[in-house]
């Protein structure tokens, strides 16, 4: 009965599950390694002892945090729209733009948000392959030719991609931007820390950009929820429209001003996990009859002879890795987050130690 009710392009759908399973190592959902710093914890409490305590609901516009990161991106305050991770800033500017039978274009396979929000807004997913004999490869004037014809209201461009690894040229990013004009071009730079670029600069030039940026992998707090978009202000004062009121904690608006502050720390995890992903390239290269796919991110994508063996075989092992294997294109493939230097000197071991097991 229930089910008959349910709009009819949703019943197929099937909710989002996070398995929580013990574990000694997580690698399977791209998040940082390190906790926040003590001096931030400590500031935490004070705020809990002495704020305007947490029976009071919090400012509705994220002014402060606003404010802090306008400053650092050079652009204005109206210009940033903050949300309960970027996961609801995708969902909005769908909702925003994206109507019944209306097409969004990405290219496949990359994060699965895009699609789970275009389905959920009744709008109809385009998805242009990248080409897997050729490390995913990104052909721009395909993609800028589909866009076009399919008459896409929104285009959806992870940048570094999800889960491959990938990276598209700020070139061809601005050729998109400037050639698909009647399309909203979101570019989502989730993982952008990891290959220093991102199109934010091309924000003030270009009315149909929305970048989005994260404090969930690079700044520590996947588990606060916080992410933002940067546009043109018309198209942020559309998605504050329909923003839900309050949507960002108090607690939340506080810990991502105090960790965004501390450029030098982060800037320092950042760089630190770039040498560690470098140093699991080399050792992985030398494991027999695996293959790395090119990664600017902080994960990479594996190419494995039984991928759901592995990943098996590594969860009894505690080390959690996201497992493709029931991926009609990736179903060879693992991915692993890059950990600490402790995290992914286990991980290779256990991994090459199954694999022999193979051989
Ligand atoms: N974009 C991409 C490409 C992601 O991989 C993720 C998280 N896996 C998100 C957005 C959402 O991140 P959050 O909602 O935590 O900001």
């Amino acid at each position: 009965m229930i089910k008959d009710l349910v709009r009819p392009e949703l019943q197929k759908l099937v909710p989002y599950v996070s398995h929580q399973i013990p574990y000694r190592i997580k690698l399977d959902a791209n998040e940082s390694p390190f906790e926040l710093p003590a001096s931030i914890s400590k500031r935490l409490e004070d705020y809990l002892k002495n704020g305007p305590g947490l029976n009071i609901y919090p400012d509705n516009e994220s002014t402060e945090l606003r404010k802090t990161l306008a400053k650092y991106w050079n652009v204005d305050s109206d210009e940033i729209v903050v949300g309960t991770g970027s996961n609801q800033l995708i969902q909005l500017i769908i909702t925003v733009f994206v109507g019944n039978g209306e097409k969004v274009v990405y290219p496949w396979p990359t994060f699965s948000m895009y699609k789970i929000n275009t389905l959920i807004a009744g709008g109809v997913p385009v998805e242009v392959p990248l080409d897997k004999d050729r490390d995913f490869l990104f052909a721009v004037d395909e993609f800028i030719d589909t866009v076009n014809r399919e008459r896409a209201k929104v285009v959806f461009l992870c940048n570094p991609n999800n889960p491959t690894g990938g990276m598209i040229s700020l070139e061809d990013i601005e050729r998109i931007v400037k050639e698909c004009s009647n399309s909203i071009i979101v570019v989502d730079e989730a993982y952008a820390e990891f290959c220093t670029q991102s199109a934010v600069s091309f924000v003030k030039k270009y009315e149909n950009l929305v970048v989005l940026r994260t404090f969930s992998k690079a700044y520590l707090l996947a588990g606060a929820r916080c992410g933002y978009s940067i546009s043109g202000p018309e198209i942020a004062n559309e998605i504050n429209k329909i923003r839900p009121t309050y949507n960002v904690s108090s607690l939340t608006q506080l810990i991502a001003k105090m960790v965004f502050e501390e450029q030098k720390e982060m800037q320092d995890k950042i760089l630190y996990l770039i040498e560690q992903r470098g140093n699991l390239e080399d050792s992985l290269r030398k494991i027999k009859d695996v293959y790395i796919y090119p990664s600017f991110a902080n994960y990479i994508l594996i190419k494995v002879p039984e991928a759901g063996i592995i990943s098996k075989e590594l969860e009894k092992r505690g080390i959690l890795i996201r497992d493709f294997s029931n991926d009609p294109i990736l179903h060879d493939c693992i991915r692993i987050s890059v950990g600490t230097k402790e995290q992914n000197d286990i991980f290779l071991k256990e991994f090459s130690d199954i694999i022999n097991s193979f051989l």
